[in-house]
């Protein structure tokens, strides 16, 4: 049996479930929203609610939004025909942030939510490539540049998407090793990320 009367047992367990937060760290949060405002409590507890609420997946790119389709796929001030694909949502502000001498990126993205993981399972099937293909295969793409992390899953997922592009007439490109091997683009500054950009070479 809890130590714990059930409803804060029941929001301990809930708490432990968030990465970096152990036992210590829940009893901690919890115990502190005890003694925190009505107010305080109820804005933590609709803030949680409204994410799932009102947060999806946009239908074109996979990126996390609120209006479908996400913002950058409905600008018609992007080029829609540059898709940068990336691992995950947040790569997209690191690319964002990016600063070259030729300014910002101005194209769109394809999320891919994850990389190639043959240890852990991860196929080709379980990422969102199906979409990135269909779109350069109804011609709506010029150029895709795979802005995956140079890590040992980043390139394998760039080999395969490279290889399964390949029969399309599409630019591939990949991301200059301006960010350093092995590491996260998600890390990468906005000088860096720029001349990672502008040094991609084609595949
Ligand atoms: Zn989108």
């Amino acid at each position: 049996m809890s130590r714990y009367a059930e409803p804060m047992a029941r929001l301990i367990e809930e708490l432990k479930k968030l990465p970096g937060v152990g036992a210590k760290s829940a009893q901690r949060y919890a115990f502190h929203l005890l003694r925190s405002s009505d107010e305080d409590a109820a804005a933590l507890a609709e803030a949680v609610r409204g994410l799932k609420a009102s947060l999806r997946l946009c239908s074109i790119c996979n990126n996390v939004t609120d209006i479908d389709p996400c913002a950058y796929c409905a600008s018609p001030s992007r080029n829609q025909r540059l898709v940068c694909v990336v691992e995950e949502p947040t790569n997209i502000d690191t690319v964002e942030r990016a600063r070259g001498s030729q300014g910002s990126f101005q194209g769109v993205y394809h999320v891919l939510h994850g990389t190639l993981s043959p240890l852990h399972g991860v196929g080709p099937d379980q990422l969102r490539t199906g979409s990135l293909i269909a779109r350069v295969e109804r011609g709506e793409v010029d150029e895709v540049i795979l802005a995956m992390s140079p890590t040992l899953e980043g390139e394998a997922t760039a080999d395969w998407l490279a290889t399964a592009l390949r029969s399309f007439s599409v630019r591939i490109t990949r991301i200059a090793t301006g960010v350093p091997a092995g590491s996260d683009i998600e890390y990468a500054d906005e000088v860096t990320m720029a001349r990672a950009l502008e040094g991609r070479r084609d595949m």
